[in-house]
């Protein structure tokens, strides 16, 4: 798969952006006006500092040239300096609180988004590699972004707001010595932005590779695999393939950030140019004798501040930028959308079969692979009768049975339930209406009752049904031996479970069904 190469102009297309903002909105409005309340005000801190400095400056600067000392007035302003600098503090530490609460709130709204599209989407995108791709794409960078372009829209703002102050001050100076300044900053963004683009294209092309390292690390540590890894000797094996992965993996991400320090040193080397280029105008100023030392003081600084908020806005940018990149791949995971489709409006299943299930010419083709599976397959089941598939493994039963659940769609000819095809029942409907239990059925590390119950959740938990089924299918021998009975947990990987044979396990899922 070709990473997309991505454009500084995708900037302007910025729906995931947009999308991002939506679910911070939505994880909590009361949390994200307090955030951009207490960093607008943030902004405010530095300017009302230095316009002190400069209040004080002057005020000792009238002593020492023999004026009045003005104690009372020189305390205050220091007593008010000190005030100042405890707000900045106390505004840092709140706002750290409430984007801690944010993130959170934030990370489980994406995961629960992540969820409902996964159970929601049909089966053949499990099947395909570009879907765990982008999926993996998706958890790895949605739960954290949104925050961010909160993080980042705020710094624009506060940028915005600390620096008109600051230019209220210097373009009285010198504005072409402002715009010098400001323009020096902007190398620093274009390294930001085209490192931004250079880290999403890494990750693409690494995508796989993370993956198949995270898969290897769970053949290495989780119990389905763990008597295999013992019985053949194949840790090192897989520890060694790792490791090479890994390895690959690594380089490829030191070799992109080495890669940027030379720009970035060459950016600094512009930007710190054009302050001290000015800090030496301001020195030339005050020895021809037309600034006063207070006027140097400020001027000193405020240049730098002035470049340092700039850099902070711009900044911010070039976040906005890199995240709606990397929220392109959310964006697309939520935007795809199940093949096996709800029909408008759903006929009602029939209950009880009266024609039975018909099989018409049915061809199937798994999804994105080139041979027919079954081809022109015709056959019909009457109500009451028992029908057995027989055939080779490979010859398609399990295929048949997952077109007759609408795990997925025949690719020509027609399933059919009493003369209806089954794409015009509601899909809910179908798979309430079919019980199937599969060979590689699954193990809930849940108690017994749960493993049972979870064959129909419009039960109540303690439904008769679930002993009846359990009576029914022999299940029930097998938890008369469990310490708890249908309350004891199964498995053992959450403490003080009991584990069940295979046959065990299976009559359980033979109940479920
Ligand atoms: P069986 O008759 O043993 O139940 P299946 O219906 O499971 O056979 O499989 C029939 C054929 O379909 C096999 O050749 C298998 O390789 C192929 N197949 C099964 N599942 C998939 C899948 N998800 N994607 C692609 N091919 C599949």
């Amino acid at each position: 798969m070709n990473p997309p190469r991505p454009r500084f102009w995708r900037l302007f297309d910025s729906a995931p952006i947009r999308q991002g903002l939506r679910l911070v909105w939505e994880s909590g409005r009361g949390w994200t006006v307090l955030q951009v309340t207490l960093l607008v005000a943030q902004g405010a801190v530095p300017v009302l500092a230095l316009y002190l400095t400069k209040a004080l400056v002057d005020v000792v600067t009238a002593a020492l040239a023999g004026g009045s000392r003005d104690l009372g007035r020189a305390a205050l302003l220091v007593g008010l300096a000190a005030g100042i600098a405890f707000l900045g503090v106390a505004l840092r530490l709140v706002s750290g609180l409430v984007a801690e609460v944010q993130s959170i709130r934030l990370s489980d709204r994406v995961q629960d988004v992540l969820h409902q599209k996964s159970v929601e989407l049909d089966l053949q995108y499990y099947e395909s590699s570009e879907y765990h791709d982008t999926l993996h794409r998706a958890q790895l960078e949605a739960p954290h972004r949104p925050a961010r372009i909160v993080g980042d829209l705020s710094q624009i703002g506060l940028g915005a707001v600390s620096l008109l102050g600051m230019m209220g001050l210097l373009v009285s100076f010198d504005w072409v010595l402002v715009a010098v300044l400001l323009g020096a900053a902007l190398p620093s963004m274009a390294v930001k932005a085209s490192f931004s683009q250079r880290l999403y294209r890494w990750a693409h092309r690494q995508t796989l590779a993370q993956r198949l390292s995270r898969y290897l690390n769970t053949v290495l540590t989780s119990v389905d695999f763990a008597k295999e890894i013992r019985l053949f000797g194949l840790g090192q094996v897989f520890q060694d393939r790792f490791q090479v992965l890994r390895r690959s993996v690594n380089e490829d991400k030191l070799r992109l950030v080495t890669g940027r320090i030379g720009f970035d040193l060459a950016a600094q080397v512009i930007a710190i140019g054009a302050v001290f280029g000015s800090v030496y105008l301001i020195v030339r100023r005050a020895l021809n004798g037309s600034m006063t030392v207070g006027d140097v003081v400020i001027y000193m600084v405020a240049f730098q501040r002035t470049q340092d908020f700039f850099r902070d806005l711009l900044s911010g940018f070039a976040g906005l930028y890199e995240h709606n990149l990397f929220l392109s791949d959310f964006r697309k995971f939520t935007e795809l959308r199940p093949t096996v489709v709800e029909p408008a409006p759903p006929k009602p299943f029939p209950r009880p079969l009266r024609r039975g299930v018909s099989f018409d010419h049915v061809t199937f083709r798994y999804p994105g692979t080139e041979i027919d599976i079954l081809k022109a397959v015709s056959f019909e089941i009457h109500p009451g009768e028992h029908v057995a598939l027989v055939g080779e493994n490979g010859s398609g039963k399990t295929t048949l049975v997952k077109l007759l659940c609408r795990l997925y769609d025949p690719t020509a000819g027609a399933i059919r339930v009493d003369g209806i095809d089954l794409r015009e029942f509601a899909i809910a409907d179908v798979r309430a209406g079919t019980t199937v239990l599969f060979q590689d059925y699954a193990r809930y590390q849940l108690s017994a009752r749960d493993n049972i119950w979870l064959g129909n959740v419009a039960l109540p938990t303690d439904s008769p049904r679930i002993v009846e089924a359990a009576r029914q299918t022999n299940a029930d021998s097998v938890i008369a031996g469990l310490p708890e009975g249908y309350d004891t947990l199964l498995g053992r990987q959450f403490g003080g479970g009991t584990d069940l044979s295979i046959g065990q396990w299976q009559r359980l899922a033979l109940a479920r069904a």
